[in-house]
């Protein structure tokens, strides 16, 4: 009976096309939806709701990341109460809102258990204090929560994942083999086993939006692929009663005319009993009130 949410970093939607690898490209993704992945999807069933959602937060401009996972974690409109859309990472007043309110908080109170998957690199805290990293909204809404970051021991023993899914690249930045490669599918039932113990849990990758930017050394269909296997892996080992979220913060990947982010609308995918829950959402700030409420319902 858990949720288990997964925030997908730069994955919008658009009509089929060559230059959009989004829209066909995640088979597992597709077959669960029986559609492709584009802005006309529309699905709303008792167990699954596939819709596009905005994005923008009525703001001109290209959405960004600091206030989208602001949005999305704190359920607030992050843009209009920065003025603008903000790149990356939370300013600090994004980040004293989240400390007020967050969505891991707001679940706590409610007597929801609550995990943030992702897992850390050791050195992650001291690199932020030293501000080459910042934390993203995600992790800081965890942190003020006080749900802890996970850490190596818990990569290892599959209590936590990576943002990049299969540990390829948080391998390279290991002085040595401490981190074994893990395949996308056994990624998600990571998550599907995390949430045999809790009610909501967490989970935020990068990759397509890092790969659509072309910082990674993985081309975007590949970072899709990765996201697919995780979604396939989740789906696999899942209990009947648990339900699926995804969503993104903006698009970028299925754009790859360009290499900066679109204003297209994201995917909101819910697949289980709580999708009912999710009918009137239509935009990032409102998904975390969404959640919270199939928390307390379910
Ligand atoms: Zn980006």
């Amino acid at each position: 009976m858990a949720l288990i949410f997964v925030m997908i970093d730069g994955v919008g939607l658009a009509p089929t096309g060559p230059h959009n690898p989004v829209a066909g490209g995640m088979t597992r993704l597709t077959g669960l939806l029986d559609a492709p992945l584009t802005d006309a999807l529309h699905i709303e069933t008792a167990n699954l709701r596939a819709v596009p959602i905005d994005a923008t937060l009525g703001l001109p401009g290209l959405p960004q990341s600091g206030s989208g996972h602001s949005a999305i974690y704190g359920g607030f409109n992050a843009a209009a109460f920065n003025g603008r859309h903000q790149p990356s990472y939370p300013t600090i007043a994004m980040r004293e809102y989240l400390s007020q309110q967050n969505l891991f908080q707001s679940a706590l109170d409610q007597g929801a258990r609550v995990v943030w998957a992702n897992g850390y690199l050791p050195g992650y805290l001291e690199v932020v204090a030293q501000r080459r990293l910042r934390h993203t909204a995600g992790t800081w809404a965890a942190m003020q929560a006080g749900l802890g970051l996970r850490g190596l021991a818990e990569l290892q023993s599959g209590a936590a994942l990576g943002w990049d899914i299969s540990h390829a690249l948080l391998r390279t930045r290991l002085d040595n083999d401490e981190l074994p490669l893990i395949t996308p599918e056994a990624a998600g039932a990571r998550l599907a086993a995390l949430a045999q113990t809790a009610d909501l849990v967490a989970y935020e990758t990068y990759l397509p939006d890092l790969a659509a930017h072309e910082r990674l050394d993985i081309s975007v269909e590949a970072a899709l692929a990765l996201v697919d296997g995780l979604i396939g892996g989740i789906l696999d080992h899942r209990s009947a009663d648990d339900t699926l979220i995804l969503t993104s913060d903006h698009g970028n990947s299925e754009d790859q005319t360009t290499r900066v982010h679109t204003r297209n609308p994201v995917p909101l995918i819910v697949s289980g009993p709580a999708a009912r829950h999710f009918a009137a959402v239509r935009s990032i700030d409102e998904l975390a009130a969404a959640m919270l409420v199939a928390l307390k319902e379910t």
